[in-house]
């Protein structure tokens, strides 16, 4: 099967080769200007929570915030919407929107590492994360919606060129990549992350019923170490949106926090304040 297949080329000698030398990354994507907002937060909250691993980036190129990215990630990585092997997958599917979850599969490809961490951009780290690299491809949290799949905002895996490949073709062949999220159909054998590890908060809006649905994977949202913000109400889109509850209006508090101190910090307009400090 697809899975036999994929466990054994991602344990292959490709990767026992290189594993003494290459290091481990977090990897977050974005293709637009908005997304990166989300990846500047992934990168401050694991730099602030004391990451020891590369934070790199892979952006497309009509994103125009790449010098401001530069400040925050050690690796920014222009990569295509879609190659030209993609493309033609995309084609045979009659898929041509999936080009951002192909984008995605992009971070099998960051071969200079040899085991990463995929963080979507709109998740946060609320502490160090980094025991995430004694995990082994391919870890995930259930996904809130369909729990026999996994939720790829947050994942473990091995870069491989050839699984790379793989995923590429399985997901052509099948067409059953049916979002940018999931990788529904790929059926990779995934290892639950304990129980909590990361916080799905996710906004459900039905056409006619506002409904909010609160999903914390770890019981009464104690002890989540990552919020996912899923769905389609994102932090940044939602200064003083009023449609979160108050739990999840603090987690959406805390990453405006973030992303303002990051924002401030780095803008000459912070000086005047620093300056009103009271002399020793
Ligand atoms: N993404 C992106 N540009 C887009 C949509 C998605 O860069 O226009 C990336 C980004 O890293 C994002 C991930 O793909 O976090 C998955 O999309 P999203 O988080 O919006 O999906 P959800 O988790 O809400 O299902
Ligand atoms: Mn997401």
């Amino acid at each position: 099967s697809f899975l036999q297949q994929f466990l054994t080329n991602s344990s292959s000698t490709e990767w026992v080769s290189s594993q003494s030398t290459a290091a481990e990354a977090f990897v977050t994507l974005a293709t637009t200007d908005s997304y990166c907002m989300g990846a500047t937060v992934v990168a401050r909250s694991l730099r602030r929570h004391g990451t020891t691993r590369h934070i790199v980036a892979m952006i497309t190129p009509n994103v125009s915030e790449q010098l401001a990215l530069n400040d925050v990630f050690d690796e920014v990585i222009v990569v295509d919407v879609m190659d030209s092997e993609d493309y033609h997958h995309l084609c045979l599917l009659g898929r041509p929107e999936l080009g951002i979850t192909f984008t995605k599969i992009h971070c099998w490809t960051l071969t200079q590492y040899s085991k990463c961490v995929f963080l979507d951009a709109d998740t946060l780290v609320l502490c160090n994360v980094d025991e995430l690299f004694d995990r082994d491809e391919l870890s995930a949290a259930p996904d809130p919606g369909w729990p026999d799949c996994f939720n790829s905002g947050v994942f473990v895996f091995r870069p491989s060129l050839h699984t790379h490949t793989s995923l590429l073709h399985h997901a052509s062949r099948h067409g059953s990549v049916h979002d940018n999220t999931r990788l529904h159909g790929l059926r990779i054998n995934w290892e639950i992350l304990c129980v909590g590890f990361v916080s799905v908060l996710l906004v459900l809006q039905p056409q006619l019923d506002m409904l909010e649905l609160q999903v914390c994977s770890c019981r009464f949202g104690h002890g989540a170490k990552i919020i996912h913000f899923l769905g389609a109400d994102k932090p940044w889109s939602s200064q003083g949106n009023s449609s979160y509850s108050h739990n999840m209006e603090q987690f959406v508090s805390l990453w405006w926090k973030e992303y303002l101190i990051h924002t401030v910090s780095s803008a000459p307009a912070v000086q005047p304040k620093q300056e009103q400090k009271k002399p020793q």
